[in-house]
């Protein structure tokens, strides 16, 4: 499995492998002699971020931050562990998050409350504290610097409160975690990139995400690092995509508000759409095949549905 894909403007996206390959991304970012990731991956997913600084000779002391889009741990579930192995880096994590890199508990309970011990154990392994003192909040418009680069903080709540985006004026590129929605390269089509948005638990909220997207878009910006999976050329048409999924989501979890078996009749009623949604946008896959890309996050989003459901 190849563990690394250079893009242009010094960015790698790398495959921590997380559930199945092309499916978590982590960034790293090189410019002038300094280094910087984007998102860790989980636990496990570590020895692949070290591997591709390795195989690039990038010194651990060159690299300079760690940047956290949010403390989901599919993304953010390595930092403890990376943060050993890089003597001279900083993690930049959204003020709601800095207090759960310090002290784990909650986040580790909580994800095995939804998920189970099991799976905690097998896919995301272990969850480090991390020193109050190697962690900055990353507030909104805050801008560091690497190399010869600008990165500058932008919150993006919708998907999460905890979340933030990074622009990078060089590549005129949206580093954009979860934010700009899940697009797998597998779905690609001559009619473009197909999207969707991951409303995973707990704290979706779809008035808000589809604000999020609207401020994001006054950068104009022109490419995007999703987490899930990949860069993408991004325009308004698939921030319309995905606003608009946004509300099919939601639509389709209101109607089925008090079904009996809410769960699974959300989680079905969401593959249903998606399904008719790739035909149209002409996929040609096997839809089995399709499913079972898409069952990683159905289960996931169908709960973040729920939990929003159950605040209204
Ligand atoms: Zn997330």
């Amino acid at each position: 499995m190849k563990t690394y894909n250079d893009l242009d403007f010094g960015v790698t996206c790398i495959d921590t492998a997380h559930i199945r390959k092309e499916m978590v991304a982590a960034y790293l970012i090189e410019d002038d002699g300094e280094a910087c990731f984007v998102d860790t991956g989980t636990h496990l997913t570590v020895p692949r971020l070290l591997e591709v600084l390795d195989k690039k000779n990038i010194s651990y002391h060159d690299v300079k931050h760690i940047i956290l889009t949010h403390i989901h741990l599919d993304h953010a579930g390595g930092a403890g562990q990376l943060l050993k192995h890089l003597p001279n880096a900083t993690i930049f994590v959204h003020k709601r998050g800095v207090r759960h890199l310090i002290d784990p508990t909650k986040l580790r309970d909580g994800v095995i409350g939804v998920y189970g011990e099991l799976f905690f154990k097998q896919c995301l392994g272990d969850l480090l504290p991390i020193p109050e003192e190697r962690i900055v909040t990353a507030n909104d418009g805050d801008e560091i610097s690497l190399g010869n680069r600008v990165l500058k903080f932008i919150n993006t709540p919708g998907h999460a409160k905890h979340h933030v985006c990074i622009w990078d004026e060089k590549s005129r590129g949206i580093f954009s975690g979860d934010t700009l929605g899940v697009s797998y390269r597998e779905f690609d089509t001559e009619n473009g990139e197909f999207i969707f948005p991951p409303t995973t638990p707990i704290q979706f909220d779809p008035e808000t995400w589809i604000n999020t997207i609207d401020s994001l878009l006054e950068l104009k910006p022109e490419r995007a690092y999703l987490a899930h999976y990949c860069m993408i050329p991004f325009h308004p048409h698939i921030a319309n995509k995905l606003k608009n999924e946004i509300n099919n989501f939601s639509a389709i979890a209101q109607k089925l508000a008090s079904s009996k078996n809410r769960h699974k009749e959300i989680t079905l009623a969401l593959l249903d759409h998606l399904l008719s949604s790739t035909k149209k946008h002409g996929v040609a896959l096997d839809q089995n095949v399709q499913s079972k890309l898409f069952k990683g996050d159905l289960g996931i989003c169908a709960r973040g549905l729920e939990v929003w459901l159950d605040q209204q």
